[in-house]
């Protein structure tokens, strides 16, 4: 069984709890059957929300999904001075970045959480699945034991690390997944060549997204990493990984405090995610 059967098909047991309203519902109108399934589908919330957002000039455009990492009771890193968490810095770049992406309207956007809320891994990529989207950019803020470390950093999706660092942050990141068991049906799928094209995708964006933050965002050395991150691989779309800098430094903490510094950051990925957009509307 394929992951969006399987995903399907536990949607389908929720959903019978609800089919009694929904018959009741459309038993006065002339419903065919296809129409009663689809009020069903409307009667099950997704815990991460699919609302797009678009100005009505975009309809049609390719869709992307932002994540906000972390959420509700799950901080993420927390700041040098104790005063912020990733969660709030991660949903403020996260809405910033939708905001920016509307106005300029190439794009439709949709989030996968909009408010403090925990969401697992699979729910947020599932979002991405579900709207088939054109690709899937998760943004986190980093923390390592040296204060020094500062910068962005990129992450593509690998089954290889880049090196130990990046390892590492994979670690971090998928740490707060509740749904680790599914880790081995899902490593499976890296044979396939549609994985390797994913990679390949995603590699090419995080490429885009490191030239359009050169010079404007503080990058750390080799800002273009590699590693295995849960939620990158099950989006099945380019996907990537953009942590901020480092909750960690004091410096990064007052840059990501501050809203004109994260306006030039989110102006950066604006423009990179419309430059891949682009380039794969011309294949
Ligand atoms: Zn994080």
């Amino acid at each position: 069984m394929t992951r969006g059967a399987k995903t399907a098909a536990i949607a389908g047991i929720a959903v019978a709890a609800c089919a009694v309203t929904a018959v009741v519902v459309t038993a006065g109108g002339r419903s065919t059957d296809a129409s009663a399934q689809s009020s069903l589908t409307v009667n099950l919330p997704p815990a991460a929300s699919d609302h797009i957002y678009g100005s009505p000039a975009a309809k049609g455009r390719p869709v992307v999904v932002i994540d906000a990492g972390h959420g509700g009771r799950d901080p993420g890193a927390i700041s040098v001075s104790g005063e912020v968490r990733e969660k709030q810095l991660t949903l403020v770049l996260a809405q910033a970045l939708r905001d920016e992406l509307v106005k300029r309207g190439r794009v439709r956007v949709a989030m996968t959480r909009d408010d403090d809320r925990y969401l697992t891994l699979d729910e947020r990529a599932a979002v991405a699945r579900r709207l088939s989207a054109a690709m899937f950019v998760s943004i986190h803020i980093d923390s390592a034991p040296n204060p020094l470390a500062r910068g962005a950093s990129v992450y593509s999706l690998s089954d290889v690390a880049s090196d130990a660092e990046a390892a590492a942050a994979a670690a971090r990141e998928n740490g707060s997944d509740d749904q680790r068991a599914n880790g081995s049906a899902v490593d499976m799928m890296l044979a396939d060549l549609a994985m390797r094209s994913q990679m390949g995708a995603s590699a090419d964006l995080a490429s885009r997204l490191v030239n359009k933050a050169a010079g404007r965002v503080e990058l750390r050395p080799n800002p273009h990493r590699f590693a295995a991150f849960h939620v990158l691989r099950r989006a099945e779309t380019p996907a990537v990984l953009f942590e901020a800098g480092y909750l960690s430094n004091a410096d990064d903490e007052l840059l990501l405090r501050n809203p004109d510094e994260r306006a030039k950051m989110v102006l950066a990925l604006a423009q990179a995610i419309e430059a891949d957009v682009a380039a794969h509307a011309r294949h």
